[in-house]
């Protein structure tokens, strides 16, 4: 008998998330996670031409329990010097404050047109939070806390049982085997906790960052078999789960 936080009574969750609204996406990473009984969260730009082109499959997947998260307009990021994207339009080093947060509503309003839905977590496009040139960087994450339920944003490993905190870092499993991501979640199970997983596509040719189809394929596995204690939730669902605790 365990009395964790988490649906079940269960002690230990994982957050399965995939940015920038691939077609594997909605075609096969969703009903794959459905068939488990696991939901995972899809950061999803607003303009992207896959949502626009297929909005009643991303309503699908909203439907079945998933995810639709916040991953802005556009997805501008802080340009590096030499970088030959995003396109220097999108740098968010010449954005204002009020720009990148009209562009995050605006993202909002047209998620919530597809599910909806008027809170969704957001995850920081490039883990960027914030705008402006290098060396008078200005943070958004303050405005993002009108709308969003928490942020997804660089690095970080298990999130201990409590209410969580505004903006979380994640471990990412773009071009690992099944084996390293398996490692990192393994000791959530040990200790109880959360941990946030990143990735972008399944499968080479879906993503320039992607996890091989056979390793995406066994995490899923490994964690379904251990459902009855380790609960594979939304960013948003784990995060109003812990809040109530
Ligand atoms: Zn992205």
């Amino acid at each position: 008998m365990t009395t964790g936080p988490f649906p079940g009574g269960r002690s230990a969750a994982v957050s399965l998330t995939y940015d920038d609204c691939l077609p594997c996406h909605r075609l096969a990473v969703a009903p794959a996670l459905s068939a488990r009984g696991l939901l995972g969260t899809f950061y999803c730009p607003a303009s992207s031409g896959d949502l626009h082109a297929n909005v009643e499959s991303w309503r699908a997947v909203a439907r079945s329990g998933h995810e639709l998260g916040n991953h802005s307009c556009f997805h501008p990021c802080r340009r590096r010097e030499g970088a030959t994207w995003p396109d220097p339009a999108y740098d968010l080093k010449t954005y204002t404050r009020r720009r990148i947060v009209d562009e995050l509503h605006l993202a909002e309003r047209v998620l919530q047109l597809v599910d909806g839905n008027d809170r969704r977590s957001y995850a920081a496009t490039c883990g960027n939070t914030t705008v402006g040139p290098d060396g008078a960087e200005e943070s958004f994450v303050d405005d993002l806390r009108r709308f969003a339920t928490v942020v997804r944003s660089g690095r970080g490993g298990v999130q201990p049982l409590r209410k969580p905190d505004f903006v979380l870092g994640s471990h990412s499993a773009d071009g690992k085997d099944a084996a390293a991501t398996i490692a990192a979640i393994e000791p959530v199970l040990a200790s109880g906790g959360w941990l946030l997983i990143e990735m972008h596509g399944v499968g080479a040719g879906s993503h320039g960052l992607f996890v091989a189809e056979d390793q995406h394929t066994r995490i899923l596995d490994w964690i379904a078999e251990r459902s009855v204690v380790l609960w594979a939730g939304t960013v948003s669902g784990v995060a109003a789960q812990l809040d109530a605790m």
